[in-house]
C-alpha cells in the first residue's frame, strides 16, 4: 500500500527551486514576501507578484509533488480563472476520465440521484460547462512554477514575531531551523493554518472542525466516472461523503463533525458501496485524512492583519465544497494588495479587504445556491 499518489507526469523542474540539501546556505535571510503554503491560494499569490520586481519566497511544508486530498475536479469557474491568469491548462495534468459532467447528489439514498450541474457553483462568472479531472499534486505544481517566486518544499513555517516593520520567521527544514526576515506574510497553508493561530491564537475555538477520511482502491464500481459523485444520508456521512474516479483509481470519502468517529461513518459508507452500489475492491491502494471547517458556511472570514494576509481555506473562503476558485482568486487578491501596498505604503490589508470582496460575495452566492438546490447547507448540519 503506498501512501502518496505518485506523480508521473507533469514534473517541471522550478526555475529557482531551491537545493533544499544545502538549505543554510540557500535560503536567503531576507525576503520581500513570504508565501506560506504552496496550494492554489500559494499560487495565485505568487502569480500576482510575479513581475513585481519583489523577492517572494514560498514555503511548503511537504515535499513536491505533494498529495492534497480533493476530488481535483477543476470546475468551470475555476478553469476560466487559471485561463486568464495562468494560460490554457496542460492535457498532460489532466487523469482520465478528462471531463467530469457535474454532480451527481443522493439526498437521502432511497432518492433517486439529483443531477446538479456546476452552474450551480458559478457565482457570475459565465463559466457553466464542464470539469477538468486532476491530481491536485499535478495541478498544483503545475499551478505554482508558473510565478517567479522562489520555492523551498520541504519547509514549515512554524511562526513570526513583529520587529518593526518586518516579520522574523521560524522556517524549518527536518532539523534544521532557520529565521528568515520579510516585510509581508501570505498565509496560505490551509485549514488548520499555523499563520492564522499565530496571528490569532483563540481562533479555533470559534470553528468546527471537519474531519474528512479518503481511501483509494483498484477495482470497479457501478457509478459513471464521468461524475462527481455526493452521498448526504446521514447514516453514511456527518455532512456529505463523495465518490470520484481517478484513472484506475476509485477515491471514497466521508466527513464527520468533530465529536464524531470519521472511520466509523467510513465503514457504513463502505458497506453501503459494497452492497447497493456494486463496490468491488481489488487493492486500497492509499488512505488519507484532512480536516474541513464550517468558516465559509458561518461567513466566519480571518483575512489577516497588516502586512500578514490570509487567503484559500486558511482565511475560510470555500464555494460550497468547491475551492480551487475561491483559493486562487483569494491568493492573488493578496498578492496584488501586497503591490498596491509597496506603492503606497499603506497596509496590505486595506487593499486586500477591498480586493478579496468580491471572492467574499461569490462564496455567499454559491452557498446560498446550494443551500436551496440541496434544500440546506451541508456544512451547517446539526
Ligand atoms: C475531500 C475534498 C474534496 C474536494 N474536492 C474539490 C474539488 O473537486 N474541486 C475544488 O475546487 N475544490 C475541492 N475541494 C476543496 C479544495 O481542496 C480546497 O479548497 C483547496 O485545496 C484550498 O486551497 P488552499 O491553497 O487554500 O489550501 P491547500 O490546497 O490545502 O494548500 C495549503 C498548503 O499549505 C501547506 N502548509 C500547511 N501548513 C504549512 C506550514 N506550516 N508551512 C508550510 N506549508 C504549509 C500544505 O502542505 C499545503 O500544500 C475539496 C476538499 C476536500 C477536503
Amino acid at each position: 500500500m503506498r501512501n502518496q499518489h505518485e506523480c508521473g507526469s507533469v514534473v517541471k523542474v522550478f526555475n529557482q527551486k531551491l537545493q533544499m540539501e544545502g538549505f543554510q546556505m540557500t535560503l536567503k535571510e531576507k525576503y520581500d514576501v513570504v508565501i506560506v503554503g504552496s496550494g492554489p491560494a500559494g499560487a495565485g499569490a505568487a502569480k500576482a507578484l510575479s513581475g513585481s520586481g519583489l523577492d517572494i519566497l514560498v514555503v511548503e511544508r511537504q515535499k513536491m509533488p505533494r498529495y492534497k486530498m480533493c476530488s481535483g475536479i477543476v470546475f468551470p469557474s475555476s478553469r476560466k480563472f487559471i485561463e486568464e491568469n495562468f494560460g490554457e491548462i496542460p492535457r498532460d495534468i489532466m487523469c482520465t476520465p478528462e471531463i467530469i459532467k457535474g454532480n451527481r447528489v443522493f439526498v437521502t439514498n432511497e432518492d433517486p440521484v439529483l443531477e446538479v450541474s456546476f452552474d450551480a457553483f458559478d457565482a457570475g462568472e459565465d463559466s457553466a460547462g464542464e470539469g477538468f479531472n486532476t491530481w491536485r499534486s499535478d495541478l498544483d505544481q503545475w499551478l505554482i512554477s508558473q510565478s517567479d517566486a522562489a520555492v523551498a518544499d520541504d519547509c514549515s513555517f512554524e511562526s513570526f514575531q513583529k520587529s518593526g516593520d518586518e516579520y522574523q520567521i521560524q522556517v524549518n527544514h527536518r532539523k534544521t531551523s532557520k529565521p528568515v526576515t520579510c516585510r509581508y506574510i501570505i498565509g496560505a497553508d490551509g485549514t488548520l493554518s499555523r499563520v492564522r493561530k499565530t496571528l490569532y491564537p483563540d481562533f479555533n475555538q470559534s470553528i468546527v472542525r471537519i474531519p474528512n477520511y479518503e481511501e483509494i482502491y483498484t477495482g470497479t464500481i457501478e457509478l459513471d466516472p464521468g461524475w462527481l459523485y455526493l452521498f448526504m444520508d446521514r447514516s453514511v456521512t456527518g455532512y456529505f461523503a463523495t465518490i470520484f474516479h481517478k484513472d484506475d483509481k476509485i477515491a471514497v470519502v466521508t466527513g464527520v463533525n468533530e465529536k464524531e468517529s470519521v472511520k466509523e461513518y467510513f465503514k457504513v459508507f463502505k458497506t453501503h458501496l459494497l452492497k447497493n452500489h456494486g463496490l468491488q475492491i481489488k487493492e486500497t491502494y492509499a488512505t488519507h485524512g484532512i480536516v474541513l471547517t464550517d468558516m465559509s458556511a458561518q461567513k466566519n472570514y480571518c483575512l489577516g492583519d497588516a502586512n500578514v494576509l490570509l487567503s484559500g481555506e486558511a482565511a475560510g473562503f470555500l464555494r460550497g465544497g468547491e475551492g480551487i476558485t475561491s483559493s486562487l482568486a483569494s491568493g492573488y487578491a493578496a498578492g496584488k494588495a501586497v503591490v498596491e501596498s509597496e506603492q503606497s505604503g499603506k497596509p496590505a490589508i486595506d487593499y486586500y479587504l477591498d480586493l478579496a470582496a468580491d471572492e467574499l460575495k461569490a462564496c455567499e452566492t454559491v452557498h446560498a445556491t446550494l443551500t436551496e438546490v440541496m434544500g440546506y447547507n451541508v456544512f451547517m448540519r446539526p
